[in-house]
């Protein structure tokens, strides 16, 4: 055992709304926590909450380990595509090493958040799982043979970018068809602005207003569906049905005997979400395999806390 291993790290989960942060001891549970929402006025705005929420936990962790929306390969960030402003590149862990003075650790969202479910949550004991992150966009991870797989840039796991339609729908990446363009809350909210203007009638945008919130979240989407409001009905159909394509494409290649599904949608609709995410993978799968299964996230928000406080721990040792 390490000498740090009784020593409390903190674990920074940065999203696209909120920056979560907690504190976490060498169990991987979570002792104290603070949010805050994403400042949209760029990296050094970031930088400085992120620094303000450490800093108002209980105590001094021993290092920080920061989940980022975005492509890390060894401690860099290659690409931020999900937070605002966020156009030029940035040495976030020095410069966060140099607000905080403590070591720093960094690694992409959606693997620390499945890294979390690993050590703690739903994949605890697994060796081989696929983690698909439904919020925004569509973030996806990959443990094989007990550890993250991170590929040879740390770009592997990209669900959401995986093309289901050739010349389909235009992605937040740039490129057309990905499974994010039509599974993405951002991007069926964009479709349906444009289903309510082409004149079809839908209450997705009029829950939002009554639940007080600036954009079609999760939790608009899960009053929408349980109204059967037809838009929502229509629209979550087709995004299950790309993510099937999707995820059956990455089972016929990973043939992985998990796969845990996380984000804001997983928490709102909780299994029913990840029963209907099996229902629409089995057509497109070579080798049905009766025992892998499809679970929700067990942590939720606290999946990219845990993970990447691991990451900070780890590299102490
Ligand atoms: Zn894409």
């Amino acid at each position: 055992m390490s000498k740090h291993a009784s020593r409390l790290v903190a674990g920074v989960d940065v999203g696209g709304t909120n920056i979560e942060v907690g504190l976490v001891d060498a169990d991987h549970t979570v002792v104290d926590r603070a949010k805050a929402h994403t400042p949209t006025d760029g990296p050094d705005a970031v930088l400085d909450t992120i620094a303000d929420l450490v800093g108002s936990l209980d105590d001094r962790p021993v290092a920080v380990g920061v989940g980022i929306p975005g492509v890390v390969h060894r401690g860099d960030v290659l690409t931020v595509p999900n937070l605002a402003n966020w156009t030029s590149t940035v040495e976030i862990g020095a410069e966060l090493g140099d607000r905080l003075d403590l070591p720093i650790a960094l690694g992409n969202d959606a693997n620390v958040g499945l890294l979390g479910e690993h050590l703690a949550g739903a994949a605890r004991g697994v060796d081989d799982v696929l983690g698909v992150w439904m919020g925004t966009g569509i973030g996806g991870a990959l443990v094989l043979g007990g550890h993250l797989y991170g590929g040879t840039r740390g770009a592997a796991g990209e669900i959401g970018h995986v093309v289901v339609q050739e010349r389909g729908a235009l992605c937040g990446c740039g490129r057309r068809g990905c499974v994010e363009a039509y599974a993405g809350r951002r991007q069926m909210e964009v479709t349906a602005t444009a289903l309510q203007a082409a004149g079809r009638e839908t209450r997705l945008f009029a829950i939002r207003d009554e639940v007080g919130k600036p954009s079609v979240t999760s939790k608009v989407w899960k009053k929408a569906l349980d109204e059967n409001d037809p838009v929502a009905v229509e629209l979550f159909a087709t995004a299950l049905d790309a993510l099937g394509v999707a995820l059956g494409s990455t089972l016929n290649v990973l043939d992985v005997g998990l796969v845990v599904i996380g984000g804001g949608l997983a928490e709102k609709l909780g299994q029913d979400l990840a029963d209907r995410v099996a229902t629409a993978t089995a057509p497109w799968v070579l080798q049905s395999d009766p025992d892998r299964r499809f679970v929700v996230s067990e942590l939720g928000d606290d999946a990219g806390i845990v993970g990447a406080a691991s990451l900070a721990r780890d590299g102490l040792d």
